[in-house]
């Protein structure tokens, strides 16, 4: 094992533990494909851009809480607004859409970091715990 310094795309450089064999220059070749991706905080701000451009309300919470729900989030609310139009498009009646633009009207609002690390290991998990929530309003 190694440390290299990196350098990724944004410009931000880090030292980075980089393990295996480097007989062929693996662990240089791996060093230099950090290159082609932003730094963990380069990545958390263009996610927490995307996704107050999406209309998602800002979050709640640590710094290191917020970076990781901006990451979950931003991979699920595109997910459920296909899954929507999937069901739009399989006969999903009015009622149906209604509860379900409901549910993502709730996510949308879902201002708790800490909520969608609590329900980050599906997106069905957290859809499933929006529509409790949303139940539980009496809706
Ligand atoms: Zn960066």
């Amino acid at each position: 094992m190694a440390q290299y310094e990196i350098t990724y795309r944004c410009g931000h450089t880090d030292m980075v533990q980089i393990y295996g064999t480097n007989t062929h220059g693996e662990r240089e070749r791996k060093a230099a494909s950090y290159g082609y991706r932003d730094c963990p905080a380069c990545q958390a701000a263009k996610a927490g851009q995307a996704n107050k451009d999406a209309g998602l309300a800002t979050l709640e919470g640590s710094d290191k809480q917020i970076a990781w729900a901006e990451e979950i989030r931003g991979k699920y609310m595109p997910r459920y607004a296909q899954e929507r139009q999937e069901w739009a498009d399989h006969g999903a009646t009015d009622e149906q859409l209604a509860k379900v633009d409901k549910v993502l009207a709730w996510l949308k609002g879902q201002t708790s970091a800490a909520w969608w690390i609590d329900n980050r290991f599906s997106s069905s998990t957290a859809l499933r715990a929006a529509t409790k929530a949303v139940d539980g309003q009496g809706a």
